[in-house]
């Protein structure tokens, strides 16, 4: 069956780092929407491992070739920025009902902030869904193998922070 295609989403959050499970969840908005958002939310209350320009870039190289995606950077209200990029849907991944809660309260306040602004979750392939950034940097800090679960690129750039003076491995750049 052919599926319509229609609209600007936006897939707001941390990407520290860009995981296959994020990339899974891209894939599947791209065939849902025209346009997908990647929006890689500036948080000063938290400390990330990259800084916003190196998730920005990871994300960019991670999504190459793919014209329908498009990598950009956003702090204050999600609702106020979708409005400013003309899109009507946030997207969200759901993992486990672990992330339901947060996820339902967070979709639900966006909700009474602007009705017009839809929430839409979508699930990952099963294999990723025990994937997290934060799971991800706490392999990579121990020296654990990661291959499939995150972009080869992310892999390497983990092993440089974890290990900055390891030589294992060219740098790839940004
Ligand atoms: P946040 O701090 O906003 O939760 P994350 O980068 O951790 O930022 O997650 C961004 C979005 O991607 C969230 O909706 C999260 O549920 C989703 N997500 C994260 N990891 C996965 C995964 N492995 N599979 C599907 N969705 C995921």
């Amino acid at each position: 069956m052919k599926r319509q295609r229609g609209g600007r989403a936006i897939f707001p959050g941390s990407f520290d780092p860009i995981t296959n499970g994020h990339l899974d969840i891209i894939e599947r908005a791209l065939c849902v929407f025209d346009e997908v958002i990647v929006a890689v939310l500036i948080n000063a209350a938290k400390q990330p491992l990259f800084t916003a320009e190196e998730r920005v870039a990871l994300i960019k190289r991670s999504c190459r070739g793919r014209r329908r995606v498009r990598v950009d950077t956003f702090s204050g209200l999600l609702v106020e920025y979708a409005v400013a990029q003309s899109a009507g849907v946030i997207v969200r991944g759901l993992r486990a009902i672990s992330d339901f809660e947060y996820e339902f309260q967070m979709a639900l306040m966006n909700r009474r902030l602007n009705p017009e602004i839809e929430t839409v979750f979508m699930m990952p392939a099963e294999k990723y869904s025990y994937v997290s950034s934060r799971i991800v940097k706490e392999v990579s800090r121990l020296g654990g193998e990661l291959s499939g679960l995150v972009p080869a690129l992310v892999q390497q750039k983990m092993h440089r922070k974890f290990r900055p003076t390891s030589t294992r491995g060219r740098d790839p750049g940004p």
